[in-house]
């Protein structure tokens, strides 16, 4: 039996013990599936029932399995202006490869094919020949702590800020993240301009410091008004947090000043602290050049901590279509599983989405790192034949890292 039969298989088997109904409104949705080295090769299908799907998956068992934000009259309809668009939810996606992690350098491989050559870290191009490379991204308890770290952030400004957190649904994306999908009946007719204004609040891109602060007052001034729940409000905390925190080295480097001067902002932060709480900047330097710089660099430089980072593009587009909730995911053999508010603080994607067993099978593996998976840890293998728990063997297997031993 070759890897693809014998994922199907495996695939096949769990849509047959696990019924999916985890789409609502499925008569109104857009479906499509993928397959071997592509998450969509088909798009425009649809179903009538939770039943006809579970049919469907149960006897095809595709890869992945992907349905729309968006509802339609008629979904299979093509071309997309046919479908009649009715609305479409609201879904944001996370993922740990837009964070830039450091773990990163330390699983993720690439590969060259046309020098033969492996290195670690994310390289587009070939160290020795410079060919493009092929990526292989492994993930961790880090990517995912990361990853819910976001979600959580945008679980707060959805609800505290916005107020638009109600018919929520949150599933990890069975690969390297999270999914939040908001359905509630007032976000759907949301134009796409509406939704990219959404993105810019979210990630603070359309946040204007000069419209937020007076700079043109001697001490620069915000209205304390401003403040409450509103995204000054996230800035100045973090500002303050970094001011508590920071020793004189790092003031001096993030605020753009003189080392000397950064020491006096250290010895003096709680009065600043004080000042800021009391809606105002105070002077750091008897230059005011110096102590807007220092202001600025500062405001700037919290933004940045407190901008969500949400893939931009995926949440603005009304047409995509997403990982369906419960369903399995091609690369990694993991759930894409549904996991509740409640639940979250305590989920752990590596150990609770595992939807195979721990039968032992043997499996030639051309290249994997240390990696972690089912409470146990894996690895690093290089040309090398492992028995594994099944699992752990599809996991690298559906990365196209590991074939079967017969
Ligand atoms: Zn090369
Ligand atoms: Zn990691």
């Amino acid at each position: 039996m070759n890897e693809q039969e014998f994922i199907r298989r495996k695939f096949k088997e769990y849509y047959a013990k696990h019924r999916i109904a985890s789409v609502p409104s499925i008569e109104s949705r857009e479906f499509g599936i993928g397959d071997w080295g592509k998450k969509i090769v088909k798009r425009h299908m649809s179903f009538s029932s939770t039943a006809e799907l579970n049919r469907f998956l149960k006897s095809e068992a595709p890869l992945y399995i992907s349905y729309s934000a968006a509802y339609y009259k008629d979904p299979s309809a093509r071309p997309m202006e046919k479908k009649s668009f009715l609305g479409a939810d609201l879904i944001y996606e996370f993922d740990a490869d837009e964070l830039e992690l450091d773990c990163r350098e330390k699983h993720d491989f690439w590969y060259c094919k046309n020098c033969k050559s492996y290195g670690k870290g994310t390289a587009k191009k070939c160290a020795s020949c410079g060919s493009d490379t092929e990526q292989y991204q492994f993930i961790c308890e880090n990517c995912l702590a990361e990853t819910k770290k976001q979600l959580n952030r945008l679980i707060k400004v959805l609800d505290e800020e916005l107020g638009i957190l109600e018919d929520i649904s949150i599933n990890f994306s069975g690969n390297a993240g999270y999914h939040l999908h908001i359905r509630s009946e007032r976000i759907r007719t949301l134009s796409e301009n509406a939704r990219a204004e959404l993105i810019d609040y979210l990630t603070l891109a359309g946040f204007d410091f000069e419209l937020a602060i007076d700079f043109s007052q001697a001490v620069p001034i915000f209205e304390k008004s401003k403040q409450v729940k509103a995204p000054l409000s996230r800035i100045l905390k973090t500002l303050k947090e970094f001011l508590l925190r920071a020793n004189p080295d790092q003031i001096a480097l993030y605020g753009g000043i003189k080392l000397s001067k950064a020491r006096e902002v250290y010895e003096n932060k709680k009065k600043i602290i004080a000042k800021i709480d009391e809606g105002r900047l105070p002077p750091i330097a008897s230059s005011r050049a110096t102590s807007l710089k220092f202001w600025r660099n500062l405001l700037e430089y919290a933004k940045q901590k407190e901008s969500i980072k949400i893939d931009r593009q995926t949440s603005i587009d009304k047409y995509k279509i997403i990982r369906v909730p419960n369903s399995l995911h091609g690369s990694t053999g993991l759930i894409a599983k549904i996991v509740s508010l409640q639940a979250l603080a305590d989920f752990r994607p590596l150990e609770h989405a595992l939807a195979f067993g721990d039968r032992q099978i043997k499996v030639f593996i051309n290249k994997a790192p240390r990696f972690r998976l089912g409470n146990q840890s894996f690895g690093p293998y290089e040309n090398e034949e492992a028995v594994l728990p099944e699992y752990a063997a599809i996991y690298l297997i559906g990365k196209g890292l590991a074939s079967l031993c017969e």
